[in-house]
């Protein structure tokens, strides 16, 4: 019988039988996702694609275990929605800290954080805990991946509760996908120089998203989805399977 990668379902004796090379943790965020996804929708698509991807990747010489999702992420502008939980960037901080740290006892050295929530930022983090700890951590930002693939699937390429995540959720967890969608209407900012590469602030999103949704759903579809999903379990199965296979001394893991 095939063991799942899962920390849910994993004990100690098959953890000590079968050791992983590589850990990989979930990061997502609980957050208002336009009217009609759920708030846990960053988490599910983070935990759900990681396992998929760790069971192909496991099928094919990867040695990886799945750690429960994080439940929270950075959503400083988007508090006015009920039940919205921002996580502070210190305390998202400290949370990576903690884990790297737990591993590195463990004399575990190789993390993938595998990111589904865009308010996410785990680049400079990641810079100073590889420099603490001296473990690698190699970063998975899923929405990023597969650019020029999203602009084949999808005709709207809205960041939030949009086409795309509409899609991913309706193969993922179609049960949990109302659809009485909204339109995703984005209000432009006011001064068009903002919004030009190279510059940023974040959105207020209350007022530049009414619907709490970014780019219109309407022409989603469960089979987009799931082209989606498993191109991005390919990609990421890839991932880990070379994470498995490299060793200390190899480029980056001097
Ligand atoms: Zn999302």
């Amino acid at each position: 019988m095939k063991i799942s990668p899962s920390l849910f379902s994993k004990n100690l004796r098959q953890i000590k039988n079968n050791p992983p090379e590589v850990v990989i943790l979930p990061w997502g965020a609980t957050e208002a996702h336009g009217q009609h996804l759920p708030y846990a929708s960053d988490v599910i698509q983070s935990y759900e694609i990681s396992i998929l991807a760790a069971k192909k990747a496991n099928d094919s010489g990867g040695k990886c275990v799945v750690l429960p999702a994080i439940p929270f992420g950075n959503d400083a502008q988007q508090l006015d929605s009920f039940c919205t939980i921002h996580l502070n960037s210190i305390t998202a901080f400290h949370i990576l800290d903690d884990v790297c740290a737990s591993l590195k006892k463990q004399n575990m050295s190789k993390l993938l954080l595998v990111n589904s929530h865009g308010g996410n930022n785990f680049k400079p983090f990641i810079r100073d805990l590889q420099l603490k700890h001296e473990i690698l951590i190699l970063l998975v930002d899923l929405h990023l991946m597969i650019p020029e693939k999203v602009k084949e699937i999808f005709s709207d390429y809205g960041d939030h509760s949009g086409e795309i995540e509409t899609s991913l959720m309706m193969y993922l967890k179609p049960e949990s996908v109302d659809k009485n969608f909204g339109d995703g209407k984005r209000v432009p900012f006011a001064k068009s120089s903002f919004t030009q590469s190279g510059v940023w602030t974040p959105r207020p999103w209350k007022e530049s998203h009414p619907d709490f949704g970014a780019g219109n759903p309407i022409n989603s579809s469960k089979e987009k989805g799931e082209l989606y999903c498993n191109l991005l379990i390919d990609r990421l199965s890839q991932i880990i399977v070379e994470f498995t296979e490299i060793k200390k001394g190899e480029i980056p893991f001097v």
